[in-house]
């Protein structure tokens, strides 16, 4: 596999597909210190050199005190490849940290997308990209439609509350297994959340038992991914999409068509 090409077409794909960049944009990447949006950077510095859009690039980590290595590597290794990149330590949230150690993940990405805002603006720029993957969307998916009873997954394009960014996810075709490999490539420096180290949590066992299937049915994400963009709303059951009232009518002619039952006629 062409790592470059394969990541270049890829994420080429999202961006062109959900007009996700635009001429005269200005692109910050989020940088959480993993591997994903290393490789995002990677792929957004390279294209902006060579895509039929004018656009720059920069880069910048909200610092939440959950990393568990020094962010210095990452300073230098940003710098070696001349990315222009802020590091942000938010108070409020170190000092969440201090206050409530055992808060949960809604208070937290709260904190952290109200920093993300300042960052991005302080930065002068009208689109923020995040290094989600499809794994991400796969497992984002499985997660909603298993524990929260909705079709969901992520959003690809996004804007803020009052439309001041456009929230991009470039890396939507892109598996962890290329952002892997690609990370080790350049030898970018990952710096570990201390929550990616979690077990016993409710992505972790979706993750692993979608690698579990996965080794039988090598398809099996690309397939979840197809899935996602092709939908077929009248076989489901929100009868916001269903056109109820359009039922055959006996002697029309042509064929009957099914129709869900409403809730009084629940033969359950
Ligand atoms: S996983 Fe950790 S870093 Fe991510 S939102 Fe939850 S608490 Fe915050």
């Amino acid at each position: 596999m062409d790592l470059e090409k394969t990541l270049l077409r890829r994420v080429g794909e999202a961006i062109g597909r959900f007009k996700m960049i635009r001429d005269g944009d200005r692109v910050a990447v989020a940088l959480s210190g993993g591997k994903d949006s290393l490789t995002l950077l990677e792929a957004l510095t390279r294209l902006e050199k060579r895509a039929p859009v004018a656009f720059t690039v920069c880069a910048f980590t909200v610092e939440q005190g959950k990393f568990l290595r020094p962010i210095e590597p990452l300073a230098e290794y940003l710098k070696s490849r001349g990315v222009a990149w802020t590091y942000f330590r938010d108070t409020p949230s170190l000092n969440l940290l201090n206050d409530q150690p055992e808060h949960g993940c809604d208070l937290c990405s709260r904190y952290r997308r109200r920093a993300v805002y300042e960052v991005a603006r302080g930065l002068g720029a009208n689109v923020i990209a995040f290094g989600h993957t499809a794994d991400d969307f796969c497992e984002a998916f499985l997660r909603n439609a298993m524990f929260t009873g909705r079709l969901s997954a992520l959003p690809a394009v996004a804007h803020s509350r009052d439309k001041e960014f456009r929230l991009i996810r470039p890396l939507v075709f892109v598996s962890e297994e290329v952002t892997r490999a690609c990370a080790e490539s350049l030898g970018a420096p990952v710096i570990p959340c201390g929550c990616s180290q979690k077990t016993g949590t409710v992505r972790r066992a979706l993750r692993d038992m979608f690698a579990g299937l996965q080794k039988d049915y090598p398809h099996l994400q690309k397939s979840l991914l197809s899935a996602l963009g092709n939908l077929e709303p009248q076989r489901l059951l929100d009868p916001r999409y269903l056109h109820l009232d359009d039922v055959a009518r006996p002697g029309a002619g042509g064929e009957a068509q099914d129709i869900a039952l409403p809730g009084d006629w629940d033969i359950g």
